[in-house]
């Protein structure tokens, strides 16, 4: 029994020396679809869980910021407390179920878009115009069709890395400068091909929590911590604190 209440205590410890020690950490998170139509469920959140979220990290008195921010802005750098809100895909959700959250709660988000995915609805030009516009949105980019890299000769997703950059700075007028890698799947040749393309940036899931010094020594592999849909606000505390929650 001694034992027992020994390693919980332990255990505890360990967790609070943790959440401490990464408490300077910038929080990236990776969200996917709002959508109120299909069930809550891993990728997928309902709009008022996203909006729960939003205002929880509010009440924490969390700042948000874009990827843009995260090296570009060394002021931000010597706050704690700093969000960062992605999304990938670019559906078009993000515009009628995200948006009027960010515009309620003035929260910067980043966009990692496609101009199109088999079977979905993303985002129109206009919309992305809209968000871009709004002062409160960045477009990165996903590849144009989502399509896996690992399956592609070098010369194809080349070109997808060219040309996606320049599909979304030429919707936006703004200039794209980070990318997620579709289905988190890439080589050592992609992140020079992203570099040499001009991306300053490149995001994966990784679900570990990083400091700016770390982030800035692999900027193409900056890892992201996931909220998921069938998460309570418990958990998703859980989660901020410590870059994982097993649900
Ligand atoms: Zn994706």
């Amino acid at each position: 029994m001694i034992y027992t209440i020994g390693f919980v205590l332990l255990i505890l410890v360990l967790m609070v020396v943790y959440a401490f020690n990464h408490r300077d950490n910038p929080r990236i998170f990776l969200y996917h679809n709002v959508s109120d139509k299909e069930v809550s469920y891993k990728t997928n959140m309902s709009s008022a869980k996203f909006e729960r979220q939003i205002a929880m990290l509010k009440k924490l008195n969390f700042e948000f910021y874009t990827i843009e921010d995260l090296f570009d802005d060394k002021e931000i750098q010597k706050h704690n407390r700093r969000a960062f809100i992605t999304f990938d895909d670019g559906f078009e959700d993000i515009y009628t179920n995200v948006f009027p959250i960010l515009k309620k709660y003035n929260v910067k988000a980043t966009v990692y878009a496609c101009r199109s995915i088999a079977g979905k609805k993303v985002l129109s030009d206009e919309q992305m115009k809209t968000m871009q516009d709004s002062g409160l949105v960045e477009f990165g980019s996903h590849s144009t069709n989502h399509i896996n890299m690992l399956e592609y000769s070098d010369d194809i997703v080349n070109d997808d890395i060219v040309k996606s950059k320049s599909t979304i700075e030429s919707i936006t007028g703004a200039p794209c400068t980070s990318f997620a890698y579709p289905y988190g799947k890439f080589t050592d040749a992609h992140v020079e091909m992203l570099e040499k393309a001009g991306y300053k940036t490149a995001v994966i899931i990784g679900k570990k929590l990083k400091s700016y010094q770390e982030l800035e020594s692999d900027k193409y592999r900056i890892p992201r911590i996931e909220p998921r849909g069938n998460m309570n606000i418990f958990q998703f505390i859980v989660l901020i604190l410590f870059g994982k929650y097993k649900i």
